[in-house]
């Protein structure tokens, strides 16, 4: 019986990234709505600091008990003291979690084939500074202007234009992961503008994939 490998060729894997403020849980929701199967690399990331979670005793061990809260789980808050308090911790703590993450998206990803999924969405910020783009097919990149993103930043969180700028800085540059990217999704317009642009590309994934009977129409590179 081959079914399911033959079906495992046929899932298209789409990884979802932008600087932050850029609209890529937006794009997301779009997506989820026209069919696509999404996970979001921040609910994984969870996941995985869950008590039993793998990545749970690693982070203890490198950082101490004063991580853990009165309840055993770690306490984010805590940990982001630390690990932006000291230099290289915030590379540490990528280094235990970012493998581990990827190893879950992968599970996730692999089960979707054995179902017969035909395209997964991966949302994932650090798409690129995680080294997660071997998961994926092809990638897919929102990018607003600057200003646009701080004033949106503004209005829906309270951020400060400096707090955001700051964000900004500590991620590889919104234009430069649109230059890596297959696909770019300019959003600086309104959200039906958005909505237009994710429903034309849906459709033109969706024929392509008819086409050519292939998974892997352009993998990035
Ligand atoms: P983050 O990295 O901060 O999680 P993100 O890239 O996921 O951000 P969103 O959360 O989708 O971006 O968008 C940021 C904010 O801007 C949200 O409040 C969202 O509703 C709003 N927004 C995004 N795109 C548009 C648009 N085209 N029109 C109106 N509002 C938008």
């Amino acid at each position: 019986d081959n079914g399911p490998r033959v079906s495992s060729l046929l899932m298209l894997v789409i990884g979802l990234t932008g600087g932050i403020g850029s609209g890529k849980s937006t794009v997301s929701h779009i997506l989820a709505r026209l069919g696509a199967r999404m996970v979001d690399a921040d609910i994984v990331g969870h996941q995985v600091y869950e008590p039993g979670g793998p990545a749970y005793d690693d982070i203890i061990n490198t950082f101490g008990r004063e991580v853990v809260g009165p309840e055993g789980k770690i306490d984010r808050k805590r940990l982001a003291g630390i690990v932006f308090s000291k230099a290289d911790s915030l590379e540490k703590l990528n280094d235990i979690t970012h493998p581990r993450i990827r190893d879950a998206i992968a599970v996730i990803l692999k089960e979707w084939r054995g179902e017969g999924t035909k395209i997964a969405v991966v949302e994932a910020a650090v798409l690129f500074e995680a080294k997660w783009t071997t998961l994926v097919d092809e990638i897919w990149a929102t990018l607003s202007d600057e200003s646009v993103v701080l004033d949106r930043l503004f209005k829906a969180k309270g951020m400060s234009h400096e707090q955001s700028r700051a964000r900004l800085r500590s991620q590889i540059p919104p234009e430069e992961k649109a230059r890596r990217s297959n696909v770019v999704i300019r959003n600086n317009g309104g959200l039906e503008e958005l909505e237009k642009q994710v429903e034309d590309l849906w459709r033109s994934v969706n024929s392509r994939l008819k086409g050519s009977g292939t998974s892997s129409p352009n993998a990035p590179g």
